[in-house]
């Protein structure tokens, strides 16, 4: 069995189904046992560029190396550290690797011949209408293909000695929208039209059109315009648009039989190209050949918008499931649940450990303190070399939630079957990439868009569900904070006031009787003084653990004050309530020592044992206790000779 990997970046939100199409194509063609492996990222429309980071993640995934091929296409990766880095993989893997419509040293290369394609069109214009001025409208300038288009521009320039006067360029990105401002641009600037306008893809082409519209300006009348790509708008669009045409499947079904000839020991070319080629039509002034099939496009178009639509009420459904979850299995059961036909083998939900152990946490204050935890954790650019598998669903049924962890990359996939295609896709969590989302045979779902719907509604449900459990958990911990001591979660005095009365009295009723213990930590001051506040909020800690840990159920622990307990207990064994204290005051000195404080932890105490007679006393037997304690903490301070 072969392994290819196949990296890309999606232009905007739109996934590049043609690379998986072409390349699957040729490997059903051929029967071979290959196993396509794809990480997709799509880094380039959010301005949040945490999240435009965490999808680039999804290239440090896979060890490249474990892989018999890899095909890159990376024209849209904006950020050139992430380029770089990502071809340094690739180069040092000694994997043979191609680029798609692209070029870089020691990877081959598969694609149209822009140049070519862009010399075609303009010796068109020039030959055969004469045309002498231009506009350029172009996409990015970082981009290769752009580049590639606008070599061919300028060299064409130059050949024909056009002046500088009779041209003029604007860049902007491959929308529509840069159509429009670069015609408004140049337009305002320029007073006159030029004979072309030559447009880097067939976005533009449209925007420019629809933009020369609004301004009376009428295409072919008043200038002739070209696009590039042969999309459907070009075909179907007033004027019908000059392009140039290409399959673009082409290049992904190229770029698998050059892996396949090195597999098979050919030495093949650096660069190959695939077919394309001009399609002529009215809008530079070309008579039309022959219609486009309007109806059939038509019936395309109606049978689409019906898939799209039932998968819209499916992820309606699916949008609002998750909105109703309560727990983590709830949402994840959502998805096989509102979509079983996703029509992909398998799904799995991986994420960063430090994720699933903030899911699994139920207690108030230890969600917030792990939420934070996370949020720090999670600053980074590599991925853990262990995860959590959240959810496993597996031929249409949800085989596991939350079950163990993932060492390497696909432990969980059954790659015993030929010729399957697994998609990555990174998932975010508050900003962040917090794990991924590995898919099946997703074909469906890549070939009608509906990827990255998916990959938002479970992104969305997670974020609504840790919401609500955050609101939850923070009423809790309010709650417990208006009683309980946020430090030592013992109680506090408004606890006291509000239990230790009824709490008494129910001692007495049960076991006849009770002890009231005062407690007051010794020269806290000096400890802070000395080693700092920490050591002394470390002292208090410790005395408060000891009490929970020494005193039997039926015991309730109080701070009334800095360094001041109360313990009420059932205890009313005298013997054994001083062995206790005894062993307090042992585990104290171990405690101190283990941190190396060189003031001795100490705790003066009173205690008081009460009898059903005290039923009314409590009060008294409290101050009693403080009394005791505070006599025994002048004794102490005499036997230290302070
Ligand atoms: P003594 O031996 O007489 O008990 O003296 P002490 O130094 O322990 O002082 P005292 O009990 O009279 O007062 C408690 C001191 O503890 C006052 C304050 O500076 C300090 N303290 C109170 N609350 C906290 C706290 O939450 N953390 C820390 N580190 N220190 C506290
Ligand atoms: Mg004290």
């Amino acid at each position: 069995m072969k392994r290819v990997a196949l990296l890309m970046e999606s232009w905007k939100r739109a996934f590049t189904y043609a690379w998986p199409s072409g390349i699957l194509k040729k490997i059903n063609e051929t029967g071979e046992d290959i196993s396509l492996y794809i990480f997709n990222a799509s880094a380039n429309w959010s301005q949040d560029t945490e999240y435009n980071r965490g999808e680039h993640n999804i290239f440090r995934l896979p060890d490249l190396t474990e892989f018999d091929g890899i095909l890159v296409d990376l024209n849209n990766t904006a950020d050139q550290g992430v380029l770089r880095e990502t071809l340094d993989r690739i180069r040092s893997s000694g994997v043979p690797a191609v680029a798609l419509n692209n070029r870089f040293p020691g990877l081959y290369s598969v694609g149209i011949n822009n140049k070519l394609a862009m010399r075609e069109i303009l010796q068109h214009l020039w030959v055969s209408h004469d045309c002498r001025r231009f506009w350029f409208i172009m996409g990015p300038e970082d981009n290769f293909e752009n580049r590639e288009r606008e070599s061919a521009i300028l060299d064409f320039l130059t050949e024909k000695k056009i002046p500088g006067e009779d041209t003029a360029f604007y860049y902007e990105d491959f929308d529509h929208n840069t159509g429009v401002h670069g015609f408004r641009q140049l337009y305002e600037s320029r007073n006159a039209l030029p004979d072309a306008i030559v447009c880097a893809n067939d976005n533009i082409a449209v925007g420019v059109l629809s933009e020369a519209e609004r301004q009376g300006r009428i295409a072919p009348d008043d200038f002739l315009i070209t696009g590039f790509d042969d999309l459907d708008k070009s075909r179907y669009y007033t004027p019908r648009i000059t392009t140039v045409s290409f399959t673009r499947e082409d290049a992904g079904y190229e770029s698998m039989s050059l892996l396949m000839d090195i597999w098979n020991g050919y030495q093949p070319e650096q660069e190959r190209f695939t077919r394309s080629r001009t399609i002529l039509w009215e809008s530079c002034g070309c008579r039309i050949r022959h219609a486009s099939d309007m109806r059939k496009k038509m019936k395309e178009n109606i049978l689409w918008s019906a898939e799209e639509s039932y998968f819209e009420a499916n992820k309606l459904a699916l949008e609002s499931r998750m909105m109703q979850a309560a727990t983590i299995q709830e949402l994840m059961q959502a998805i096989p649940d509102s979509i079983p036909s996703f029509h992909c083998d398998s799904m799995h939900l991986v994420v960063d450990k430090s994720f699933s152990l903030l899911d699994r946490e139920r207690d108030a204050f230890d969600f917030e303190r792990r939420s934070q935890e996370m949020d720090e954790s999670l600053l980074r650019d590599a991925w853990p070399s262990e995860m959590d598998v959240m959810l496993a669903y597996e031929n249409g049924r949800l085989r596991s939630v939350g079950g163990g962890h993932v060492s390497g990359l696909f432990p969980f996939f059954n790659t015993e079957k030929k010729g399957q295609t697994f998609l990555f896709l990174p998932i975010h969590f508050r900003g962040r990439c917090v794990g991924y989302l590995a898919v099946e045979n997703a074909v469906y779902l890549m070939e009608h868009q509906f990827v990255f719907a998916v990959v938002h509604a479970l992104s969305t449900g997670m974020e609504q569900l840790y919401n609500k459990r955050r609101m939850a958990n923070l009423n809790k911990a309010l709650s417990i904070l208006y009683n309980h001591d946020s430090m030592t979660r013992l109680y506090n005095r408004t606890g006291y006031e509000e239990f230790a009365e009824r709490f008494y009295q129910k001692l007495l009723d049960e076991y006849s009787g009770a002890s009231v213990i005062y407690m007051d930590l010794d020269r806290l001051k000096e400890i802070n003084d000395s080693c700092g506040h920490e050591a002394g909020d470390y002292a208090i800690l410790c005395v408060a653990d000891l009490l929970r840990r020494f005193t039997t159920e039926d015991t309730m622990c109080f701070r009334l004050g800095g360094d001041e307990f109360l313990v009420l207990s059932r205890e009313t064994d005298e013997s054994e309530l001083r062995r206790k204290l005894g062993r307090i005051r042992e585990e104290l000195l171990m405690m101190q020592k283990e941190k190396n404080i060189p003031v001795e932890f100490s705790v003066s105490a009173g205690y008081v044992i009460a009898g059903p007679e005290e039923r009314d006393d409590l009060e008294r037997l409290v101050q009693e206790a403080d009394d005791r304690m505070y006599r025994q903490k002048i004794s102490r301070r005499v036997n230290r000779g302070a």
